[in-house]
């Protein structure tokens, strides 16, 4: 019987290794940690958000780097299928808002439970865990096999095809560290530059710390690099200590790659609903309301009592005026802080924050439809490896089962054919 080696036990991996053994192939899969599926486990907060129920064309305009690549494997293998394949292996599914696709018990862990039963129960698949692939044996642009490294000490290991599911080196401690780049590139391939993505904003001002933990739902965020808009979207972001969270900056984050050397300008649109008209007639009718009070005694009905003090400062206006003597001017000052909330971007914060990885093995280099290599035969990769990536809600996920499941199978295919 042909044997298929896949590197990396995530979802990806998890998925290449069932395909190729329904394809009537032996595999060994190699895990480096003690256990399958350690990023798996923390996805959508632990409840495990494995697909997104939208159409297809969700499904493309989400995926914000090389979409089109995906046309084939996720056709072959789209999310309704990803939902009946684990239907059918026991797990009850549900969907929430915004179409994401949870497990129905809210466990990732019966994600993962449920994909180690069905790779047990083949006879053809070995699970090898505590195992680190450290390289690929390549001859003659044919792949023979990898070399790993167990307690035991380093061993090669032949095999007819080679399927790399290593990740990217996003939350690096759940094993992804990007060997699968360095792998990668001992076959010629290239890397995309690999950058953090759907991560929080490091922001150089200094009232993050006083902001810390304010949750700010219903404002928009608008991001400009000089008049293109990048980014403008209503939804729900925090404050922390560095700077800014949450969907929408997490969202944000994947449209900003391009200009991350440039010069952006970015406000927090904190009335959204209202325009400069309305939210000056709310003004007035909360001025005339504490018209004999201080002036920072009289936005508690406008704002959360941590945004005050700052918005106060923006606003040039003496905090212990009085209400009734503030100028029509500074009330105008007042409108324009509101709607325009600025901040000043440092940078993304690091891969140990960030969701996924952007970037990764160049997909020009890889077939679409049977996920190899194009340089090196009985090659393949599948997952978070490849430089494709998407928005949150299920389709980062949906990436690793449709590619893995199109390698795993292209991969037996192949080998039988061989
Ligand atoms: P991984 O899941 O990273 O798996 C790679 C595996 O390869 C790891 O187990 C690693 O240990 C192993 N490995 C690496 N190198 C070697 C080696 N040399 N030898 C042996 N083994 C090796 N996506 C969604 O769609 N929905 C969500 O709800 C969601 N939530 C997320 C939450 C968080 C906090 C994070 C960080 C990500 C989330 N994602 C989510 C993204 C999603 O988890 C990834 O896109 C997906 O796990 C990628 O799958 P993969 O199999 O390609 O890689």
């Amino acid at each position: 019987m042909k044997k298929i080696i896949v590197v990396g036990g995530g979802a990806a991996g998890m998925m290449a290794a069932i395909t190729a053994a329904e394809n009537g192939c032996e595999v060994v899969l190699f895990e480096k940690n003690d256990r399958l599926g350690k990023k798996l486990f923390i996805t959508g907060k632990g409840r495990c958000n494995l697909t997104n129920a939208g159409d297809a064309d969700r499904f493309f305009q989400s995926v914000t780097t090389n979409s089109k690549f995906m046309y084939s494997s996720f056709y072959t293998f789209d999310n309704q299928m990803t939902i009946d394949f684990f239907e059918k292996l026991g797990l009850k599914t549900k969907v929430e808002r915004g179409d994401r696709v949870f497990p129905v018990s809210d466990h990732s862990s019966d994600v993962i439970g449920v994909l180690k039963t069905k790779l047990n129960r083949n006879q053809e698949i070995i699970v090898e865990l505590q195992t680190e692939v450290q390289k690929l044996i390549i001859e003659d642009q044919v792949v023979k096999g990898v070399q790993i490294k167990t307690a035991h000490g380093k061993k090669d290991v032949y095999g007819d095809a080679v399927v790399i599911t290593t990740g990217g080196i996003s939350y690096p401690l759940t094993g992804s560290t990007g060997d699968g780049y360095r792998f990668a590139e001992s076959a010629g391939h290239t890397i995309k530059e690999l950058l953090p993505s759907l991560v929080p904003f490091e922001l150089k001002d200094e009232f993050c710390k006083e902001l810390m933990g304010l949750s700010l739902k219903n404002v928009e965020l608008v991001i400009k690099c000089g008049k293109k808009c990048l980014f403008e979207e209503q939804g729900e972001l925090l404050f922390t200590h560095f700077g800014i969270s949450g969907p929408l900056v997490i969202k944000a984050s994947a449209y900003l790659h391009k200009y991350l050397d440039k010069d952006l300008s970015m406000y927090i649109d904190l009335k959204p609903a209202m325009t400069e008209e309305m939210l000056d007639d709310r003004i007035l009718r909360d001025f005339s309301k504490y018209a004999n009070k201080d002036f920072h005694n009289s936005l508690g009905d406008l704002l959360p009592v941590k945004l005050i003090d700052v918005v106060i400062k923006r606003s040039g206006i003496d905090p212990y005026k009085k209400v009734n003597s503030i100028t029509k001017e500074e009330r105008k000052n007042l409108v324009t802080v509101l709607k325009q909330f600025t901040l000043s971007f440092r940078g993304l914060r690091g891969f140990e924050e960030a969701i996924i990885t952007k970037g990764g093995v160049n997909v020009k280099e890889v077939v679409p439809s049977t996920m190899q290599s194009k340089l090196v035969d009985h090659l393949y990769f599948a997952g978070e490896v490849l430089d494709v990536d998407a928005l949150t809600g299920g389709f980062n996920l949906q990436i690793a089962w449709s590619t893995g499941w199109a390698a795993g199978k292209a991969a037996a295919e192949k080998i039988q054919e061989s």
